[in-house]
């Protein structure tokens, strides 16, 4: 009988293994559980190896976990690792567990190197306006976890430059969808840039099948590594582009940059501006 009822409740709250991600899922990063005898092994799988930061949230009864939870995990180019076990404080009695969890792209340790001058994310031949800057009001403000960060509008399949010498760490091109609602937010095409400082560059929006780079590819400055698109939360074609480090698996904080404008200067931009 108490068999029957740990099985019973295992199997129901396997189930409830829940992501936090909507409709426009981004497959970055899934978490399973694996039981073996009355032990639960929780592995992330994470695609490509990206540079993913993820928190675990966990409701435990009768049971005990391999890491103080709500943990956060830097996952780091790996494909599939085992995070922690789960497992019956008092196996005769009752036992069950439920888990959420929650990511972001890019790792937590980085700091900005501030001596560092960006150059712009297109050709030096091109201008192109700054439709939206740092804490602009259409998704920029407060609490967007995208405060610092630039929207340069540029036709779809604009060739993106990279702004800084790095290495891939995350990419997407299959998303198809996008528009000017929240309900977008998870489907943007990407490509994910680490710096020597520990910090990423994010280059969004991107037109399907229109990232030219792999992870784990290293890219150098003015590399042409995309096409601009006009995918995920987008309210026309642009290049979203900003610097940042994860938090934890829920927050992401960006980063202030300088870039090279065309005539030598070294500005922050301006919104409504054309550099
Ligand atoms: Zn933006």
């Amino acid at each position: 009988m108490c068999f029957r009822i740990r099985q019973l409740t295992w199997m129901l709250l396997a189930l409830c293994g829940v992501t936090a991600r909507g409709a426009c899922e981004d497959k970055a990063v899934t978490l399973t559980d694996h039981r073996m005898g009355d032990v639960i092994s929780l592995v992330a799988n994470v695609q490509d190896g990206m540079d993913i930061t993820l928190t675990v949230e966990a409701s435990l009864q009768n049971m005990t976990s391999s890491r103080p939870l709500p943990c956060t995990f830097d996952l780091s180019g790996q494909h599939t690792v085992e995070i922690l076990k789960l497992w019956p404080g008092n196996p005769n009695a009752a036992w069950r567990y439920s888990y959420r969890y929650f990511w972001r792209y890019g790792g937590r340790h980085g700091r900005l190197d501030p001596a560092v001058v960006y150059e712009l994310p297109y050709a030096p031949q091109e201008w192109h306006r700054l439709a939206q800057g740092n804490f602009g009001r259409f998704s920029h403000g407060p609490g967007s976890q995208n405060e610092h960060a630039f929207d340069f509008s540029m036709p779809v399949g604009t060739d993106v430059r990279a702004t800084r010498a790095g290495t891939v760490t995350g990419v997407r091109a299959d998303s198809t969808s996008g528009g000017a609602d929240p309900v977008f937010k998870e489907c943007a095409n990407y490509v994910i840039i680490r710096h020597s400082d520990g910090t990423y560059a994010e280059y969004l929006h991107l037109s399907t099948g229109g990232v030219l780079v792999r992870v784990g590819e290293r890219v150098k400055t003015g590399q042409v590594i995309a096409r601009s698109g006009n995918t995920g939360y987008s309210s026309g074609p642009h290049l979203h582009f900003c610097v940042f480090r994860a938090l934890d698996g829920k927050t992401r904080e960006t980063l202030p940059v300088r870039f090279r404008l065309k005539d030598g200067a070294v500005d922050s931009l301006t919104e409504g501006q054309t550099y």
